[in-house]
């Protein structure tokens, strides 16, 4: 077993001399892109690793893998480019003008907040793991990072440290003067047994860490925060967590493409259920459609039977396992509520290897009203909306399906209708406008997720400028903000402001002559061009 007290001073030794590796942007940028372009080259042996590790498949890891290095060279790409720092100028108002205040230059923009700890999850070990999205948008900002080990695949992340640390190595030879950066590098790596979770609360309650970025479930995010909280209190001061966890995704589908297409959105939500066997953050949680006595039926009957010729796979882990039963055994409780595949149960034993079997829960007989739909989910409460991670849904009938937008928060909504069935919402003047019912259910929607989705599945990333990945509790603790995307860079980041400092000690992008060339807004415009200012 790992001694957390080693682990973590080795990991947090001169992080501020880490820190100065990456003060420049070019530096900051060459790092993200070195680190891709060493991925590449090891892409291979890096699935090959993950997928014997995780019981993945090559054919799952492919893309995570894209979206790894897409994601550092965005953010390398975005740091290069500059405008993220949000540089904003107010000169002195010339005379005959009247400034709110005293009539100072006040120049401001974001700096970095300090190392981030990074803790990745079991499901996307590339994506969300060492070089995953936390690792870039932190690296980008300036900050020195410090990886947790997943206990579900430490081999892959050893790997990709390895990795890694031979191109920052390379990259950042001779960039500070007087200090050897090869034994400083910005990207530190703390091994954990996995036998409790002691390396993780060690590495929260440390004194160095100024941020941390989690991805996993709903109770270790629950238990950073209440660590942030506990160091608060003890004098460490308080930390931002940002928390991406897992919510119950919603999907609705309405009556009309609910009798036209209902057996090809069935296929649909199968396909998305059986992906990486459920567990993704983004799969189908509760659906609910319609209530037709014909179409729901059969959608139902169809779903079930994709998902019963399904073949059992492997979990993830031990842990997500007996969660899985525990989760499917929580539905298989509740009142009303029965089995529409015909597996008795979500595992079987192959020898010493236990395998996870679809399973689809329904409330369909007899149709019930919204009355009791409603109760059923006062009465069933967590139970019923809790994320059960792995390849297991449950579909309602309702009559008034938009009353489903009224449960939990998601991740992610989607919407299967057809433009008859949203007509009402676009006579309406669309989902921020009107008053009908059908546009209020809509309207709870886009307050209640982080991406309200039309006519296609809720899994699916797809990483650019206008993603969020994110959401009100509890798909995340701060739904402010988004993991995916470069919006994510400014969680590890702070604004400052400058007021009538020198010119020649302001960061070149307050700069009056803006070397860098970035967008600003000066004076309350966005421009590029230098300051010309009457001396
Ligand atoms: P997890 O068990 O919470 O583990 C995530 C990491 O946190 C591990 O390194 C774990 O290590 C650590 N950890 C867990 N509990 C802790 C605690 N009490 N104190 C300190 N550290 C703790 O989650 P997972 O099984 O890897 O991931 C599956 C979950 O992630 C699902 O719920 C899924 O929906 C969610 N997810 C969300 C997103 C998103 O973007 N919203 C993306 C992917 C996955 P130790 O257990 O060794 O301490």
């Amino acid at each position: 077993m790992s001694d957390p007290a080693c682990e973590l001073a080795a990991a947090t030794r001169d992080l501020d001399a880490a820190a100065l590796a990456l003060a420049d942007r070019g530096a900051r940028a060459g790092v993200l892109e070195a680190m891709a372009a060493a991925l590449d080259e090891d892409r291979a042996e890096i699935i090959a690793t993950t997928a014997k590790e995780t019981a993945l498949y090559p054919a799952e890891l492919e893309p995570e893998f894209d979206r790894m290095t897409g994601t550092l060279r965005m953010f390398g790409a975005l740091v290069r480019e500059g405008s993220w720092v949000r540089a904003a100028i107010d000169t002195p108002i010339a005379a005959g003008g009247k400034s709110i205040g005293p009539n100072h230059d006040i120049r401001r923009m974001l700096i970095p907040l300090g190392p981030v700890a990074v803790f990745g999850a079991s499901n996307f070990p590339l994506a969300y793991g060492v070089c995953g999205g936390d690792t870039a948008s932190a690296l980008g900002a300036g900050c020195p990072v410090i990886v947790k080990e997943h206990p579900a695949h430490p081999r892959t992340g050893r790997l990709l440290k390895l990795i890694v640390h031979r191109a920052m190595a390379r990259v950042l030879a001779g960039s500070v003067e007087g200090l050897d950066v090869s034994a400083h590098l910005p990207l530190r790596y703390v091994e954990d047994s996995g036998e409790s979770h002691a390396v993780g609360t060690a590495l929260a309650e440390s004194p160095e860490v100024a941020a941390i970025g989690f991805t996993g479930s709903r109770a270790g995010g629950a238990a950073l925060e209440r660590i942030a909280q506990e160091r608060a209190r003890g004098g460490r001061g308080p930390i931002p967590v940002f928390a991406e966890m897992g919510s119950a995704n919603r999907v609705v589908v309405c009556r009309n493409a609910l009798r036209r297409r209902g057996p090809e959105i069935a296929a649909e939500l199968a396909n998305s259920i059986l992906a990486r066997h459920g567990q993704q953050c983004t799969k189908p949680g509760i659906i609910a459609m319609d209530h037709d006595p014909e179409a729901g039926p059969a959608f139902v009957a169809e779903l079930a039977r994709l998902l019963d010729s399904a073949p059992p796979r492997r979990l993830l882990s031990q842990r997500i396992t007996s969660e899985y039963l525990l989760g499917c055994g929580r539905l298989m409780g509740i009142t009303g509520l029965s089995r529409a595949t015909s597996r008795p149960g979500p595992l079987i034993h192959a020898g010493d290897v236990t395998l996870a079997l679809p399973m689809l829960f329904a409330a369909m007989d007899p149709v019930r009203g919204n009355l009791d739909y409603l109760q059923m989910f006062a009465e069933g409460g967590a139970a019923l909306t809790e994320e059960i991670f792995g390849p297991a849904a449950l579909v309602f009938a309702v009559d008034g399906w938009q009353n489903l937008l009224y449960t939990d928060p998601s991740l992610v909504t989607s919407v299967y209708g057809d433009e008859d069935d949203l007509a009402t919402v676009q006579s309406d003047g669309g989902l921020l406008g009107g008053e009908v019912e059908l546009a209020l259910g809509l309207r709870h929607a886009v307050r209640s997720t982080g991406r309200l989705v039309f006519n296609s599945v809720p899994t699916g990333v797809r990483v650019c400028t206008s993603m969020v990945h994110g959401g009100p509790f509890p798909a995340t603790n701060r739904p402010d903000t988004t993991a995916v995307g470069p919006l994510a860079i400014e969680r590890w980041c702070r604004p400052v402001c400058f007021q009538n400092c020198p010119d020649a000690l302001l960061p070149p992008e307050l700069q009056d002559a803006n070397p860098l060339g970035v967008w600003r807004i000066v004076n309350g415009l966005p421009g590029r061009d230098p300051i010309r200012r009457e001396r």
